[in-house]
């Protein structure tokens, strides 16, 4: 069994003081500090509107910051593949219909100039990673709803990021494919020693996954506590059907209502 990961050792993004004000005057998140340690699994944990998405655009360089500061701290790792650090995944899969999956997960590489030849391995290996080994001759429309997210996934770590960036990747999925889903994710995450930022709604989604839960809440955009999940990876159904799960998500889900205690939640 593996311990859950340090965040003793150097981090690779910290945020001081992060803030973001739209351009309308909403102030979708302020004061947000943290460290991200390399192969920590945090998740955002909270209500519509209290800035997430927010949160992980910032840090995937897609909006700009209006307040505090980002810094990377650790070295660009040698095998990757282009400079990105990161790898992004949305809560819609966003494949190009028109195209095989094997040319969607190409894609990051070919925009990086790598041809079709030299990334194949590399692509192979990916559709490997989420399972979809036999799946590169086929359209995305041939796919379900898991399997499209799959893609995306692998989409998204054909680059070898050291950091993936999920929004709510499964929140449109049913509840087996979730589980499963959730399940290799971990297996992914550990074996390639990735951290991972994930966005959720869901306490017990937050609590399976992750080492530590950063806690949300709305108007102004905040993070208003962050808790640890100690327990050992692999995580399986025995933790998923334990009392400690239970307590853990009990604990999580009153450190949320407390924070959204007289707060009216826009959904
Ligand atoms: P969450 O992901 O937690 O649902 P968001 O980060 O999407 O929250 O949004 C936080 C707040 O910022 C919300 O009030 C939202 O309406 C607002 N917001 C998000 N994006 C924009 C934008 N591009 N322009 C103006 N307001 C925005």
């Amino acid at each position: 069994m593996q311990p859950s990961p340090s965040t003793d050792s150097a981090p690779l993004v910290r945020l001081s003081g992060v803030g973001k004000r739209f351009g309308n005057g909403t102030l979708a998140l302020q004061g947000m500090t943290l460290d991200i340690g390399a192969q920590d699994f945090v998740s955002f944990l909270g209500p519509s509107g209290c800035g997430k998405s927010t949160a992980l655009r910032l840090i995937a360089g897609l909006t700009s910051l209006s307040a505090g500061r980002m810094q990377w701290t650790a070295p660009q790792s040698s095998d990757a593949h282009s400079d990105r650090e990161l790898g992004f995944v949305f809560q819609e899969p966003t494949l190009m219909p028109w195209a095989k999956v094997f040319d969607n997960v190409w894609l990051p590489l070919k925009l990086a100039g790598m041809g079709r030849d030299e990334a194949a391995p590399v692509v192979a290996q990916v559709l490997e990673m989420v399972g979809l080994s036999r799946f590169a001759d086929v359209y995305p429309r041939e796919l379900s709803g898991g399997m499209k997210m799959r893609v995306s996934i692998a989409r998204a770590l054909v680059t070898r990021p050291r950091l993936l960036l999920m929004d709510e990747p499964f929140a449109a999925l049913d509840e087996m494919t979730r589980i499963k889903l959730n399940n290799d994710l971990l297996a992914i995450w550990r074996e390639h020693r990735l951290s991972v930022v994930f966005v959720t709604h869901s306490v017990y989604e937050s609590v399976y996954l992750s080492n530590r839960i950063v806690v949300m809440a709305p108007r102004p955009g905040r993070v208003v506590d962050e808790i640890r999940i100690d327990e050992p990876y692999p995580r399986g159904e025995a933790f998923r059907t334990s009392s400690r799960y239970n307590a853990h998500c009990m604990a999580v889900s009153d450190s949320l209502h407390g924070a959204l205690n007289g707060i009216d939640i826009d959904h």
